[in-house]
């Protein structure tokens, strides 16, 4: 008989391996204030299906979630509009960078999924619609407090700045929806509380408490509460599988077999329905934007727990 692995002493071994490493990959530097962040960190926490927590490494501090933040922005429109927002924003992987430009011509300003820039984008728009920039960030701020059980949860102000500074590429990607009648608001207004969920602080710790209601069917395990019915979690996570890492989702998939969310802070938001919510974060990025040794760590640890989701 064999007996599953400690969780705790997997992390821990995992942590020390990552710290060792030499290859770290390069943090992201086009948005300038992203570039200050130190390629020596790496954090990774992970909770299991009973709510106990293995953590190593940096995880208890705060890095900028950037675009796992879209995993809460589209929760949170879901849950406005439901169905109705996939008018606007399609589900399908788009093979291409997070921030291209190109498909969105051919598709008509319909973006792919909901994961690459133009369909953040869009999502925050249909969250803004109806209500003024300022209530819906601290709605998603809000979100985010209540999942992960913790009101310190803040925005970077600094990232925020620095990105409304210089994210021309976004501003380039909303005007180009707005021409197609995909964003509503004022393009602005939209860029303003995308930028600022972008710019949400967390630590590896409080993003997995806050992933939680992903492994557990919609409910937050210690309240009990659900977050989103059953279904639409399981979508959310397909979503997650086949778009979360943009043109490197396939990679990921083979690689770690998770649904996993990653952002250009160096963070990944990582899933085994109903063994674990994982968080990962070394801000060094692969080619396509993605953390590193954010990902080997996950394949490390789906490895050595058995998590794989086709693993059977
Ligand atoms: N705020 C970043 C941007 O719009 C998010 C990108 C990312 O994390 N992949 O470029």
């Amino acid at each position: 008989m064999t007996y599953a692995p400690d969780l705790q002493q997997v992390v821990t071994e995992i942590a020390e391996e990552m710290r060792k490493r030499p290859d770290r990959g390069d943090v992201a530097t086009y948005i300038p204030e992203l570039a200050r962040a130190d390629p020596s960190k790496f954090g990774l926490a992970v909770i299991d299906a009973q709510g106990r927590v293995a953590s190593g490494g940096d995880a208890d501090e705060p890095f900028s979630i950037q675009s796992i933040s879209k995993v809460f922005t589209l929760t949170l429109a879901l849950g406005r509009i439901g169905d109705r927002l996939w008018r606007r924003v399609g589900r399908e992987p788009s093979g291409s960078t997070f921030n291209s430009i190109v498909q969105l011509e051919y598709e008509k300003g319909i973006p792919r999924n909901p994961f690459i820039n133009a369909g953040a984008i869009a999502v925050t728009d249909a969250i803004l619609s109806g209500h003024k920039p300022r209530e819906v960030l601290g709605d998603i701020l809000r979100f985010l407090q209540f999942l992960a059980d913790d009101n310190s949860i803040t925005i970077d102000e600094a990232v925020a700045a620095s990105e409304q500074r210089t994210g021309f590429r976004n501003v380039a990607l909303a005007n180009y929806m707005k021409a197609f009648g995909v964003i509503e608001n004022p393009v602005d207004y939209t860029l303003g509380v995308y930028f600022h969920h972008c710019a949400i602080a967390m630590s590896c710790r409080q993003l997995a408490l806050a992933g939680r209601f992903l492994m557990h069917q919609g409910r937050n395990p210690s309240t009990g509460f659900a977050v989103v019915n059953p279904e639409r979690a399981r979508r959310i996570n397909a979503i997650m599988l086949t778009c979360g890492h943009y043109d490197g989702s396939g990679e990921f998939a083979y690689r770690v077999g998770l649904p996993g969310k990653s952002g250009v802070g160096g963070g990944i938001l990582a899933i085994a329905p109903g063994k674990a919510s994982i968080a990962v974060w070394s801000p060094g990025l692969d080619p396509s934007g993605n953390s590193h040794l954010g990902r080997i760590a996950l394949e490390k640890l789906t490895h050595r727990m058995g998590w794989s989701v086709f693993a059977g």
